[in-house]
């Protein structure tokens, strides 16, 4: 079985001097082919698009290209790009609103909102069989996207300061008038009604400012997921692309055998789970889906691969994305990793580990002080190696519980508590208000 699937990953450009946020995306983009490469609301943001791809290295093989691409045109005019839901370093007021009619609509339009919008995301698509199908299966999966959040979490620091969240671009986000966990539709034509209705009330002046946390595209019958932050490390987006491929297709197989479903009073639950996942991403709890109790984290991820475990292998992905998904574990999430960093070597060097995660380059090893093209100073690498060899010996205890027996069910027959899909042959039963 092949799916296609694509990746859209948004990189903050910051001076490798001050580490500072800087408004430069048209300089970069000026020194990259126009295939493949873009610019977004904020000149402190370039975007790249891979192509589309059946297998998970075909993909990683294209993030990479485009990530050194990135690091040789920003290179030369002293910045550097980051891949992480937020930049550690940045001034309001210092970055400019891309010159273009509709971005400066939504600059007047939104104001401090989207003055703010100083964030990074990570965006998945994956193809499914036609819109109908689209729209209902992004019900299904909605549960599950705190969990692929988590695994995201990257932007604890704002503007200097740490925020106490590991994902705060997720609460930057949930602001907008259209943002967060999407609604209960039957059918294309309902979902598409709907936008229709919030394009015509002024709210929104368009179907590209649907920012729902996944969405069907307006043209094609692809999903979108955008609930993650812009990862650092490749590895996690190729993770977070295994397992969307899998939740979706998953999903509309379970679309296909149901007639329908009705989660009118759950918008609550998936808000209060977001928020948790955005809180402390994997150093904490998750709101599991399947029971809609907190679990560590680590419990919730391993929930999750066990569901998909069938479909992944189907794809040939289980080694890749279950080995991917226990190494994510292993290490913590980039926010917890960037506090370390900081607490050793100051904001600086957060911004100097995620610059140098994001090349996807070999790093050379030598004493630096300041980002240049060998990245991370030796301190904090000696640091992350005396880490990781203590948490391998086993002296740092693992962030997780093993899985379950539970965790190994399959998406259950009938009734799901959380995801409330009624399967043929159960009886009608209306939602039981998660
Ligand atoms: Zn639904």
């Amino acid at each position: 079985m092949t799916v296609p699937m694509g990746v859209e990953e948004e990189f903050h450009i910051v001076d490798v001097e001050t580490r500072m946020l800087v408004a430069r995306a048209r300089e970069v983009l000026d020194r990259l082919p126009d295939r493949g490469f873009t610019t977004e609301f904020l000149q402190s943001v370039v975007e790249s698009n891979s192509g589309v791809h059946a297998s998970l290295d075909a993909l990683r093989t294209d993030l990479v290209r485009s990530r050194r691409a990135l690091d040789d045109a920003a290179a030369p005019l002293g910045l550097a790009v980051v891949a992480a839901g937020t930049a550690p370093l940045g001034r309001m007021g210092a970055v400019d609103v891309t010159p273009q009619p509709r971005y400066q609509h939504m600059a007047d339009e939104y104001r401090a909102v989207a003055d703010e919008q100083l964030i990074c995301g990570a965006q998945f698509h994956v193809d499914v069989p036609d819109r109908d199908t689209a729209v209902r299966a992004m019900c299904v999966v909605s549960p599950w996207l705190p969990t692929l959040l988590a695994l995201s979490a990257s932007s604890p620091f704002w503007l200097g300061a740490d925020t106490g969240y590991a994902s705060w671009r997720t609460m930057l986000w949930q602001r907008w008038p259209t943002s967060g966990p999407v609604g209960c539709f039957g059918s294309a034509a309902a979902y598409d009604a709907a936008v229709t209705g919030l394009i015509r009330s002024g709210v929104i002046s368009d179907v590209g400012m649907v920012y729902y946390d996944i969405r069907p595209s307006a043209h094609q019958p692809t999903l979108e997921l955008r609930v993650c932050d812009a990862c650092p490390r490749v590895e996690t987006v190729v993770l977070l692309a295994g397992l969307f491929r899998a939740l979706v297709a998953d999903a509309c197989e379970v679309v296909r055998r149901s007639d329908g479903c009705r989660h009118h009073s759950r918008q609550p639950w998936l808000r209060a789970m977001t928020w948790r996942a955005a809180r402390s991403g994997l150093d904490g709890r998750l709101i599991d889906p399947a029971t809609g109790q907190a679990r560590p984290a680590g419990a919730v991820v391993r929930s999750l691969l066990a569901r998909l475990r069938p479909t992944l292998e189907e794809f040939g992905d289980w080694e890749t994305v279950s080995g991917l998904a226990e190494e994510a574990l292993g290490l913590g999430d980039v926010a917890q990793r960037l506090r370390r960093v900081a607490a050793d070597g100051g904001m600086t060097s957060a911004v100097d580990f995620l610059v140098t995660r994001t090349r996807a380059h070999p790093v050379a090893t030598g004493p630096r002080a300041r980002i240049d093209r060998r990245g991370l100073s030796a301190r904090c690498r000696q640091n992350q190696a005396a880490r990781l060899a203590a948490h391998r010996s086993g002296a740092l205890p693992r962030r997780a519980t093993r899985a379950t027996a539970a965790d190994r069910q399959p998406f259950a027959a009938g009734c799901d508590p959380m995801t409330a899909t009624v399967l043929r042959p159960a009886p009608r039963r209306r939602s039981n208000g998660r």
